[in-house]
């Protein structure tokens, strides 16, 4: 039976893949540029249009324009950590029960913060937002594709530098060329080393070799992977090795990864077998929510209420959290 869009908004959800400046709350935004000294349209919905990208971008590097408008916004430790606790409150009206948060330290130090201080900054909202409310959370800290070698190594040496609380995982995020990840051989060989988690943004607008390239290099889960869809030789392999996908239906479309809804290969990987999630991405610059993005779905396909269970039961195995962290959601994911 398909599953009403009450059950999916009910159903405990976990959220791998959703960026931090992406993703903050109108009310948010008033309170940090109030506070920055920055001047903001007075109606919400001319603010709305600067912080959400066009329903129709006309590419990737389009829809990553109102990320610039925030981010003079997030440069102290005090704005980082109202960010991080605004998004564990959203993701509570979501019914989420775990969400991993992303974010690029390099992007948040122009005020003087320090890498450690930004990443320290952010989990402490992290922290605050699960004492807070029934979600439980994780930092995913992002490289930059457009930054040096030097500047995302110095990024995963903060693995290295002690026990980080509260962070999970390592990303490469940004604009996607065609065989990026020849150019960061030796941040992979480091965090491979140093055996941190990792996803990559892969298959998002570059090709489905990067989707190949990204499992070769030891990434367990993949950002958006769609182009995975022109390769169904290679399904059977991203099955068998378990390798998730992080989807993101409306900014998938909106960044061109997909031209229309009929070719989203949503549906046709999830009955080939191939681990697929729901994601929002960026709830701003995509104007939506996690049970919007399930909603979508529902409305696209005919899924079941256990099909939806099963793309959730995806997310927790593939999901970077603490032993502790999965122990307490066992009951609601396994
Ligand atoms: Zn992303």
């Amino acid at each position: 039976m398909k599953a009403s869009r009450h059950t999916i908004a009910q159903l405990p959800k976990i959220e791998l893949h959703c960026h931090l400046d992406g993703s903050l709350s109108l009310q948010m935004i008033r309170l940090l540029a109030e506070k920055a000294g920055i001047a903001l349209p007075d109606s919400d919905e001319a603010l709305r249009q600067k912080v959400t990208a066009p329903e129709m971008s006309e590419s990737l590097t389009d829809y990553l324009a109102p990320f610039d408008f925030v981010l003079p916004m997030l440069q102290t430790a005090e704005a980082l950590t109202l960010a991080a606790y605004d998004l564990i409150r959203q993701a509570q009206a979501d019914a989420i029960r775990y969400i991993e948060v992303r974010f690029a330290p390099t992007l948040h130090t122009a005020g003087g913060l320090t890498l450690i201080q930004v990443v320290q900054a952010v989990t402490r909202g992290l922290a605050e937002g699960e004492a807070d409310f029934q979600v439980k959370a994780n930092a995913l800290l992002c490289g930059m594709r457009h930054e040096s070698l030097d500047t995302v190594m110095s990024v995963v040496e903060l693995f290295a530098s002690g026990d980080l609380d509260h962070v999970a995982g390592f990303d490469l995020a940004g604009g996607e060329a065609d065989g990026f990840l020849a150019s960061f051989a030796p941040v992979l060989e480091k965090v491979k080393a140093l055996q941190i988690p990792l996803t990559l943004h892969a298959g998002e607008c570059g090709c489905a070799q990067n989707v190949l390239a990204a499992v070769q290099a030891g990434a367990t889960r993949i950002g958006h992977g769609v182009a995975i869809k022109d390769c169904p030789d290679s399904w059977q392999a991203l099955i068998d090795q378990k390798i998730t996908l992080e989807m993101a239906p409306t900014s998938n479309i909106q960044t061109k990864a997909i031209d229309q809804q009929q070719n989203y290969p949503f549906k046709v990987l999830f009955d080939a077998g191939v681990r697929v999630t729901i994601n929002t991405d960026n709830r701003t610059v995509s104007a939506t929510t996690l049970n919007a993005e399930y909603a979508k779905i529902a409305d696209w396909y005919d899924l079941s209420e256990s099909d939806f269970r099963q793309i959730g039961r995806y997310a927790y195995e593939a999901s970077f959290m603490t032993d502790e962290q999965r122990a307490a959601l066992a009951a609601e994911f396994e």
